[in-house]
């Protein structure tokens, strides 16, 4: 079933990464996030109970499908990986939650896009492990309830806001995950390049690690991107200098803000006047979608004070404008 990738499989998403953490303690940052859960954990592995319903939400790539995977790990139980657009048909969810073995995971990306049915059916499911069936149709129709295996549902999503609040309820745990600092970003680009056999300097981690714009998903990406220039150049040790120059070809800046982070920044100013200015005019001078500038574009920028939002719309800062004069 491709709507469906299970954590001990050789899916897509396991083989796009050998980087992932895998317990509870390599996972570096979001300290309180790892508290929470940690805590929730041991006391669940003592009650041989599954876990509450866990919702995690914030930018893409800052770790919430690893986490699923950690905790499924910590719990020693599968996890399933899905998303919702591919929960599209009602039987497409019900396939997934009657072959669930007890306590297992269910990790739904994106769970902000599941449609009405497959909300309605979650409900009972995530509530009393029961899936409310309409069977027969018209006069006859009548709804027969099948008991499920118990199990916890992780949903990850980057707009936490866009949850109905039906479904946001019925979630214990609730966490968001943060940006990450310079410290640990450099901590996930060194245990990184431990992995991919990359001979890299302190120096050189820390350089990758301020233009990831805050993101491990990014460090990877880089790291990679690095690790291509000093083979085809025949670098031994990875150095600062030569991060630099990897990284001058993509177009990262020294902040980390990439070709549309600059973009958005120039178009408030030299279209705007810096703002304030509503996020739909922005999104449709850069033709995209405002509910992915709002999403995945912007927190990055207004966590580093280069933007903000206002009643009135958004405005580039100070450090917003001094930025884009340096570059
Ligand atoms: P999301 O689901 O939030 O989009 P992922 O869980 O796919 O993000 O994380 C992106 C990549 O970043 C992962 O494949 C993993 O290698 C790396 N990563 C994420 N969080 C961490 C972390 N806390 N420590 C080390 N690496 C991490």
């Amino acid at each position: 079933d491709p709507a469906v990738a299970a954590s001990d499989g050789d899916s897509p998403l396991q083989r796009e990464d050998g980087l992932r953490p895998r317990r509870l303690a390599d996972y570096i940052g979001q300290g309180e996030l790892k508290q929470v859960l940690g805590i929730a954990v041991e006391a669940t592995r003592g009650r041989g109970e599954a876990l509450d319903h866990v919702l995690l939400y914030g930018p893409p790539g800052l770790g919430k499908t690893t986490m699923a995977l950690v905790l499924a790990e910590e719990l020693g139980v599968r996890c399933r990986i899905t998303s919702a657009p591919a929960l599209e048909r009602p039987r497409d969810i019900v396939g997934l939650l009657v072959n669930l073995q007890p306590n297992e995971l269910l990790f739904i990306d994106e769970i902000h896009r599941l449609n009405r049915v497959a909300e309605e059916l979650l409900y009972p499911a995530m509530e009393d492990f029961r899936l409310d069936l309409t069977v027969g149709k018209g006069t006859t129709a009548r709804t027969r309830s099948l008991p499920i295996a118990p199990f916890t549902l992780v949903g990850a999503t980057t707009r936490a806001g866009a949850l109905s609040s039906p479904l946001r309820d019925r979630f214990g745990l609730i966490q968001r995950l943060e940006f990450y600092g310079l410290d640990d970003l450099q901590a996930i680009v060194q245990r990184a390049a431990g992995l991919l056999q990359v001979a890299l300097d302190a120096e050189a981690a820390l350089e990758v690690a301020r233009r990831c714009r805050g993101t491990p998903r990014i460090a990877n990406r880089l790291l990679r991107r690095v690790r291509d220039v000093a083979a085809v150049g025949g670098h031994g040790r990875v150095s600062a200098a030569l991060v630099q120059e990897a990284l001058s070809l993509h177009r990262v800046d020294a902040r980390g803000l990439d070709a549309h982070d600059r973009r958005l920044l120039t178009l408030m100013l030299e279209s705007y006047g810096g703002g304030p200015v509503g996020l739909d005019t922005l999104a449709a001078g850069l033709g995209e979608d405002p509910a992915t500038l709002e999403a995945v574009v912007e927190p990055y920028l207004l966590q580093q004070g280069l933007l903000q939002r206002t009643p009135r719309g958004r405005v580039l800062t100070d450090a917003g404008r001094a930025h884009l004069a340096a570059a």
